[in-house]
């Protein structure tokens, strides 16, 4: 018995690193791309979140302040987010998150809200304030039966646009976006 409870600690714990990036704490691609259903429902919202001009506050301040920049921004969504949504680092500077039962509008809102959130978060770097927006792309199934793979190339689309338009935004897709 304590045998079997012990193998069970060391899998869940492995879990939990194969599941999580190491800097951010948060779940990465692999745990997030587990999350999704296979096929989305109706009204399921995909946000894809990237960082703007990032490599400027790493070529300005530093790799380690990059680093923390990340922790802090990915410390601000995380408790921002109401807790039906999963959020990830899909990687380098690139975050998602999914918000179920979540219409266009609905997600729009909670997008500009994020978008607000970042451009006021406070990152020290030695007595400086390191400047942070975020760019969001929004995308959601509308009806069911669209794969998540399809929800996400939706939302790179949108990112684009906003990346395009001026960073430090969210769009929809479908609206603005190419
Ligand atoms: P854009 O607004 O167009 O997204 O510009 P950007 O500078 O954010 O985009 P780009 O893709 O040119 O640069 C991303 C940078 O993110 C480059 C890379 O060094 C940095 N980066 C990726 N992962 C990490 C990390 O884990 N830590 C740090 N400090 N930097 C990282
Ligand atoms: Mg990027
Ligand atoms: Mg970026």
């Amino acid at each position: 018995f304590v045998i079997i409870l012990v193998k069970e600690r060391a899998e869940a714990a492995l879990r939990h690193v194969a599941d999580t990036d190491m800097l951010t704490g948060v779940g990465n691609r692999r745990w997030f791309t587990s999350r999704m259903p296979k096929v989305m429902r109706a009204d399921d919202a995909l946000l894809l979140m990237d960082l703007d001009l990032f490599k400027q506050v790493n070529d300005r301040f530093g790799h380690d302040t990059g680093d923390q920049v990340l922790v802090s921004f990915a410390d601000a969504i995380r408790c921002n987010l109401n807790a039906s949504g999963s959020f990830a680092r899909l990687g380098g500077e690139e975050f998602a998150a999914y918000l179920p039962k979540t219409n266009a509008l609905e997600a729009m809102k909670a997008a500009e809200r994020l978008v607000d959130l970042i451009g006021k978060l406070e990152v020290d770097s030695n007595g400086q304030r390191v400047p942070l927006t975020v760019s969001i792309g929004v995308a959601t199934s509308a009806a069911a039966g669209r794969s998540w793979s399809d929800l996400l190339k939706m939302t790179a689309a949108a990112l684009y646009a906003a990346k395009a338009g001026g960073r430090h935004r969210a769009v929809l897709c479908g609206k603005n976006a190419a």
